[in-house]
């Protein structure tokens, strides 16, 4: 008999650990192996950003080592380990110095998003952190403690930007917060919405500078100082920096992988190569770049099936996403940038029940704040499921 190779999963996140447990539910005896550039630990990635809420360090937040989830999931995990290339006719991928190859039956990329770096100058951009793993949460509170910050320039007021500057106020510091658009979420929310969570957050001590962009960040006697393209300054002992993030295509792109805005999958999550699959925030799913987790999880159900030999699509319902800024909390239903449709507003102080609905009057999207949250059922039954 020849050796079955095995299935290759790159990437130990909510995803590369979601799908080896769906595939172990259909197959526990075809070889696995999960490899990754960090070191394995599995952990909830949502919960970084409420670190100083719930006094959690890195070591909470982790919940199982890589070798423990090697023996639960009856597979090898390879920590540390950069996948450098993937040959799609050989079947076969490069790691670290490219000395060793391994042969793949079937080859997933689970490899994330990486946080977008805006160009800034200056000479004080290792006091810039970016929270996008549990091993940059361990060296930014490691900085933090060392330091003895204070007061913290948060980039970005889009939904971690936002999640981080309520959660580093819980946590004692003084926030200051820089987004060149109009209000908090303005991708998210409509402005009502919006300015809801902006008065919520100024309530509890945020201070938000909304309209300029960042262009420097430079050392100051104590701590740093950052420049806005108006000119004005802010001082501060550190920098968050969270304007986002964007699908890691470049593997994939390298292999001649087919990709677009993500790595572009149809609804059995394959790509253009023959036995590569994707799942994820790396993954564009039939037109749809969703970096969130229930629709990771929706694909991993499905792709755990199709690996174990029964191919089945990925459905994702109407997943409407929840912000966690408890001064004031947010569920919205983001509205299709070319939706047609308007906006009906129900505001009372910072509770605010938005709704926007198509010329036929359906449910397209809707924003929910403070009380407002308690809508979210109602309307999640309302709307049509994203791919049926
Ligand atoms: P990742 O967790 O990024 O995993 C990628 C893996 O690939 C890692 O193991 C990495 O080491 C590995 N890798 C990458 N490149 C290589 C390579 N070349 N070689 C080897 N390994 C490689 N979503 C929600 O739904 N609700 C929330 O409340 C929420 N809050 C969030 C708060 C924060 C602060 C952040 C940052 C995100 C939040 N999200 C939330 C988004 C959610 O966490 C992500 O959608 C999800 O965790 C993505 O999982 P993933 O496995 O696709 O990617």
């Amino acid at each position: 008999d020849h050796v079955i190779a095995p299935v290759v999963i790159l990437g130990t996140g909510l995803a590369g650990y979601g799908l080896a447990k769906e595939f172990r539910k259909h197959d526990s005896e075809t070889p696995l192996i999960l490899i990754t550039n960090d070191d394995g630990r599995s952990y909830s990635k949502p919960m970084l950003s409420t670190g100083y809420t719930k006094n959690t360090e890195a070591t909470d937040l982790a919940q199982s080592d890589a070798g423990s989830m090697a023996r639960t999931l009856k597979a090898s995990v390879w920590t540390m380990t950069d996948v450098v290339a993937i040959d799609t006719d050989q079947q076969m991928i490069k790691v670290g110095d490219a000395a060793t190859s391994i042969h793949y039956s079937k080859l997933v990329l689970t490899v994330g998003a990486e946080t977008i770096k805006p160009p800034i100058a200056g000479d004080a951009l290792d006091y810039v952190y970016s929270i996008n793993d549990l091993l940059d949460f361990d060296d930014f509170r490691k900085a933090v403690k060392k330091t003895g910050a204070k007061k913290v320039c948060v980039i970005g007021g889009g939904l971690i930007g936002c999640e981080y500057t309520n959660d580093l106020i819980n946590g004692g510091f003084e926030v200051e917060t820089v987004d060149p658009l109009d209000y908090c979420l303005p991708t998210l929310l409509p402005e009502v919405a919006g300015k809801a969570v902006q008065r919520a957050l100024e309530e509890k001590g945020a201070k938000f500078h909304f309209g300029p962009l960042v262009t420097e960040v430079n050392k100051a006697d104590s701590g740093v100082v950052v420049t806005l393209n108006t000119g004005a300054t802010i001082d501060a002992d550190i920098v968050v920096c969270a304007v986002g993030v964007r699908p890691r295509t470049e593997l994939a792109k390298a292999a001649g992988i087919e990709v677009n805005r993500g790595i572009v999958a149809n609804r059995l999550l394959e790509t253009s190569a023959k036995n590569v699959y994707t799942l994820g925030d790396c993954a564009e799913v039939a037109g749809h770049v969703l970096v969130y987790v229930a629709p990771l999880m929706a694909g991993a159900r499905a792709l755990g099936k199709t690996l174990a030999g029964e191919p089945t699509e990925v459905s994702y319902a109407a997943m409407p996403v929840t912000i966690k800024t408890p001064a004031c909390p947010v569920v919205v239903n983001p509205v299709p940038r070319d939706a047609e449709g308007e906006w009906t507003v129900k505001e009372e102080g910072n509770n605010v029940t938005a709704e926007f609905r198509g010329p036929d009057g359906g449910l397209i999207g809707f924003a929910l704040t403070g009380e407002g949250t308690k809508e979210k059922m109602r309307l999640q039954k309302e709307l049509s499921p994203i791919m049926p």
